[in-house]
C-alpha cells in the first residue's frame, strides 16, 4: 500500500506569489495527475486551511519575515509550510524599499503606488547608477519548528518608465542585468528561470527531501 503525498503549505494568500510558487515547484515535482498533487507532495494555500491567524511583516530582514511566516502556519496546522518574503533592494536608495517592498507607498500591496513613488524617488539618478535587485528568502518549517532557509536574487537596473503588463509590483520597471525585457515582458516561465524566488524556492526544493526526511513519525 501506498501512502497519501505529504501535504505541503504555501504560507500566502497573494494569488500572483501563489501561482508563481506552485509553477516553480510544479517543475521541480512535476505532477502525476490533475489537481494540486505535484510528484511529490500535495500543495495547498492558505485558503485550504482556513483559521491560521496573520503574520506581522516587522522582520529587518526578508529571512526573518518568511521564518515567521513558515512557523507560525506549520505550528498552527501541523503541516509542513512553505513562505516566501521578497522584494526590491535599490542601490540609490541604499537597499531600499527592501522589506517594505509591499507597502512602500503607505498601503500595503498598492503595486501601482509603489512603483510610482519609486520612479520618482529616482527619478534624477543617472542611468549608471540605477542599480537594482529583487531579493528573496524563502524558508520550509515543519511543526516541530525546525526551518529550512533559502535565498535567490536577481540583479538588474530600474527603467525611467514602466513596460509590460505580466508579473506584479515592480516588475514594469525592473530590467535583468543581460535581458532586453523587463520581468513585467517576460513570459511567465522565462521569469521563473532567473528570478529571485525561482532561484530561492529551486534551493529550497533541492535540499527539502533530507529535511523533512528528519521528520518526527
Ligand atoms: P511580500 O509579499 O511581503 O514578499 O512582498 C513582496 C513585495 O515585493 C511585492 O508586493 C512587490 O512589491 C515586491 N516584489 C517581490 N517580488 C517581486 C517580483 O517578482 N516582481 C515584482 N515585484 C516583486
Amino acid at each position: 500500500m501506498t501512502s497519501p503525498p505529504l501535504r505541503i503549505v504555501l504560507a500566502t494568500r497573494n494569488p500572483h506569489k501563489l501561482e508563481e510558487l506552485r509553477r516553480i515547484l510544479a517543475v521541480q515535482w512535476p505532477p502525476k495527475s490533475a489537481g494540486n498533487a505535484t510528484g511529490a507532495f500535495d500543495i495547498v494555500g492558505l485558503d485550504d486551511v482556513p483559521g491560521v491567524p496573520e503574520v506581522v511583516e516587522d522582520g529587518e530582514t526578508f529571512a526573518d519575515n518568511a521564518v515567521k511566516k513558515a512557523v507560525t502556519v506549520a505550528k498552527h496546522t501541523g503541516l509542513v509550510a512553505i513562505a516566501d518574503d521578497s522584494g526590491l533592494e535599490v542601490d540609490a536608495l541604499n537597499g531600499m524599499p527592501g522589506v517594505l517592498s509591499a507597502r512602500w507607498s503607505g498601503r500595503h500591496g498598492a503595486d501601482e503606488a509603489n512603483l510610482r513613488l519609486v520612479l520618482d524617488q529616482v527619478a534624477d539618478v543617472p542611468d549608471e547608477r540605477r542599480g537594482a535587485a529583487f531579493v528573496c528568502a524563502a524558508v520550509a518549517a515543519r511543526p516541530d519548528g525546525a526551518v529550512l532557509v533559502r535565498e535567490g536574487r536577481v540583479d538588474g537596473c530600474l527603467l525611467r518608465a514602466a513596460r509590460g503588463s505580466g508579473g506584479f509590483g515592480y516588475d514594469p520597471i525592473f530590467l535583468p542585468d543581460g535581458s532586453e525585457l523587463t520581468t513585467a515582458e517576460m513570459a511567465p516561465e522565462a521569469k521563473d528561470a532567473i528570478s529571485h524566488r525561482g532561484r530561492a524556492l529551486r534551493a529550497l526544493a533541492a535540499d527539502l527531501p533530507a529535511f523533512l526526511a528528519e521528520l518526527p513519525a
